[in-house]
């Protein structure tokens, strides 16, 4: 049972940390916000919470909060401005280098934290106002290998399936992700399900035993990077047993090597290469186990695989996402209840804000890229500005734009200004020694509710609101649009980023593309939606349906598409009878009547996915004799991203106050390191020193660290590899080398 606190109103909403989209009720008594609990009406959580959504308010009023502009003086001190002042200065200095080097010289770096009415906005304002697609967001370092897999498998992002599949799946392949702490309240529904289904076939495939593994059937434990051998291999095994779908590979699949077609036999015969013996010398995954779990997926009847950072934050990031899907495809395992390949998102509003609403340099409103000419024209006309206004060029994505930022006066930087909202790159990009001088160079605005190791790069700070101080939508990883109801007003002048956004916009001449420069948050998101969601109309991901009165009024949201306001959203796509965009374009003849599975996008011909031949690859940085040590990063269940929110949690603070080194007791002897230690890791890069956890739910030759403390000293990301997937552009935070050297007792 919970206390209510003396709560006078609940307001709906939806949870501010990880991707999972978990529906809340904020409790308010006077003008504070004062409990949370879980709404049972939710169809993502049921009621349920874990620590982080639960406590989450406390965070809101920790002393640290920003409550008023600060601006950066010459000898280096802040010193309190009126928003005017801060708005004007920036207005004046990105106008400035517009003139002075260019539109691409003022950059926009955002965050799956932001609500999609903001994201959308800065967005426009970027592609529409300054013609510049200079816009990016931390999604890029989470998800864009998995928006890479989905696009070229599928012709289209985000997965088919749902969170429903988790219980009528028999068999969950999960795989790069520690679901137990990372995505907690998704994880205890599999936990259900297993319990009441012990049939139920759970196979997780890691270097580390983690929580997770812990409750799986059978463990694939294989070296950092080295899975991609492990996937081939189960298909491998479904080729030479015959457990393929004969009829879905030829009906709804071709096999290809991304130039020319493949036939099956041809496929099979370059997966001789990874039969499972072949695999285990690269792997270290025992041969038997990859037979097992290939069987088990292939004739379990419903099998889902549910991945997250461990497979997108790779070099070969897309093709570790190409070669899953193609497990399912060769099986038929999509379109199926209980059938589906699903990534899941770190942050709240990654899929709607940045994926769907396009805030990325490639990219547009309604997932399609910048580059593609009918798009563009569409995007203008809906803008109302004349054809031409945006570039079909895109921007750099997140790591060069950050290479790129730097001082005025340095010909090699040409980015010279960039607004950060809602994120801490300064700890977390990828091998921070290279990027934090050009943070300190360039004019940085950041737009935050707390200090971070960003502000102090800063040249004016923002003070931002919670989500619960303004309310707008998040759309999780199911493809769930929710609505967050503002509950209580910010502190002091802190402001809501829509507010900041059109403020901004009307100082640099744009007042018309973002007409929703109102104080009430809720009016101008209202404004700010209908801009963006008829964008959308007749695409395959439609919100036209979903308005805001009805994301209001509804308990749990609406999963896309939504064509319609009479439609009640969508559980899976790409299947006769369930997804409304085939039925419209079956209806008008683009798709033939009797198709029953359809993957309908773009350049896809005749409906069918892709089943990628990738050559195998591993990481950009493997051990050698001088970095013998694997090194890898994660998150624990309570502390979330940079910690900036958590760790001022008070209980969340004292339940991991810091990150520590995991080690396998094999290595800890042999190095002579005992438990607590401090233990000095170093890469290419940089170093951290961490105190030493000796586990054996780490692989002998793995070393593992979490990433939110706030101690320079511990920051993994000074160690962690900045080489990205060709495709994708997403570093490969998940793998480096390292080598360790004890530095003093406990
Ligand atoms: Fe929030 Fe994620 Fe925890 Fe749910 S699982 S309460 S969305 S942090």
């Amino acid at each position: 049972t919970m206390q209510d606190d003396g709560v006078e109103k609940w307001v709906k909403g939806v949870c501010r940390f990880c991707g999972y989209g978990c529906g809340v009720y904020v409790g308010v008594k006077g003008e504070k916000v004062v409990s949370i609990k879980g709404n049972p009406d939710a169809q993502t959580n049921f009621g349920f919470l874990c620590v982080k959504g639960f406590l989450a308010y406390k965070s809101m009023y920790h002393p640290d909060r920003l409550t008023h502009p600060l601006i950066r003086q010459s000898d280096g001190n802040f010193k309190r401005a009126s928003w005017n002042e801060a708005l004007d200065l920036i207005a004046s200095k990105f106008k400035y280098f517009h003139e002075k080097h260019g539109k691409d010289s003022v950059a926009y770096y955002g965050s799956g934290q932001c609500t999609t009415e903001e994201t959308y906005s800065f967005n426009k304002l970027w592609k529409a106002g300054f013609r510049s697609n200079m816009v990016e967001g931390n999604p890029r370092l989470c998800m864009a290998s998995a928006v890479g897999g989905y696009i070229s498998t599928y012709g289209a992002d985000e997965p088919a399936g749902a969170y429903a599949d988790f219980e009528k799946s028999k068999c969950l392949f999960i795989v790069g992700s520690n679901m137990s702490e990372c995505h907690p309240v998704g994880f205890r529904r599999i936990m259900r399900h297993k319990r009441n289904n012990p049939d139920v076939k759970i196979i997780v495939c890691e270097p580390r035993k983690t929580s997770t593994a812990s409750i799986a059937d059978l463990w694939l434990p294989v070296d950092p990077g080295t899975d991609l051998a492990v996937f081939h291999s189960m298909a491998h095994e479904i080729i030479k047993n015959n457990w393929i779908d004969q009829g879905f590979v030829e009906r709804h699949t071709r096999i290809t090597d991304g130039s020319k077609a493949l036939t099956l036999e041809e496929y099979g015969k370059f997966l001789e290469q990874f039969n499972p013996e072949a695999v285990e010398k690269i792997t270290r995954c025992p041969a038997e186990n990859i037979r097992q779990a290939a069987q088990w997926f292939a004739t379990s009847g419903a099998s889902m695989s549910v991945w997250c950072m461990g497979l997108n934050q790779r070099t070969r990031g897309v093709w570790a996402n190409n070669l899953i899907h193609n497990l399912h495809l060769l099986t038929g395992n999509i379109g199926k209840p209980g059938a589906d390949p699903f990534s899941m998102t770190g942050q709240p509003n990654a899929c709607g804000g940045v994926r769907e609403a396009g805030a990325l340099s490639h990219l547009l409103p309604g997932t399609k890229p910048v580059a593609n000419d009918a798009w563009r024209a569409h995007v203008e006309k809906m803008w109302k500005v004349p054809p031409g206004t945006i570039d079909p060029k895109p921007g750099f994505p997140t790591m060069k734009m950050f290479e790129s930022l730097g001082a005025e006066n340095d010909p090699n930087k040409p980015i010279k200004a960039m607004l950060v909202c809602t994120t801490n790159p300064a700890q977390s990009l990828p091998n921070l020694n290279k990027y934090l001088k050009g943070m300190d160079d360039a004019f940085l605005v950041v737009l935050d509710i707390f200090p971070t190791r960003t502000t102090q790069f800063a040249d004016v700070i923002l003070p931002a609101a919670f989500l619960y101080e303004k309310g707008g939508v998040y759309g999780c990883s199911e493809r769930r649009s929710q609505f967050t109801e503002k509950a209580v007003n910010p502190p002091g002048e802190a402001r809501a980023d829509l507010w900041i956004v059109a403020q901004l916009a009307k100082r640099m001449g744009h007042e018309k593309l973002l007409p929703w420069n109102e104080a009430d948050t809720m009016k101008a998101g209202e404004k700010a939606w209908n801009d963006y969601v008829q964008i959308t109309k007749d695409t395959g991901h439609t919100l036209l349906g979903a308005t805001y009165q009805r994301l209001r009024e509804s308990k749990t949201g609406l999963q896309w598409p939504v064509p319609s306001i009479d439609h009640p959203g969508t559980y899976k796509r790409y299947v006769k009878g369930m997804d409304p965009h085939m039925e419209r374009l079956q209806k008008a003849g683009t798709i033939p009547s009797e198709a029953t599975v359809y993957f309908y996008e773009d350049a896809r011909k005749e409906g069918k996915a892709n089943i990628f031949v990738r050559p195998y690859q591993e990481a950009a940085e493997m051990p050698d004799r001088e970095y013998p040590f694997f090194f890898t990063t994660g998150r624990t269940v309570e502390q979330w991203h940079t910690g900036t929110m958590t760790m001022r949690i008070p209980e969340i603070a004292r339940s991991h106050p810091n990150d520590y080194l995991e080690i396998h007791p094999d290595d800890a002897r042999r190095n002579r390191i005992a438990m607590g230690d401090m233990v000095k890791v170093v890469s290419r890069r940089g170093e951290v020193t961490l105190p030493a956890r000796i586990t054996d739910g780490t692989m002998p030759g793995v070393l593992f660290t979490h990433m939110h403390d706030q101690a320079i000293s511990r920051m993994c990301n000074f160690v962690c590899n900045d080489a990205v997937d060709p495709g994708s552009a997403e570093p490969e935070y998940k793998i480096a080398a390292v080598k360790i050297q004890r530095v003093s007792g406990p």
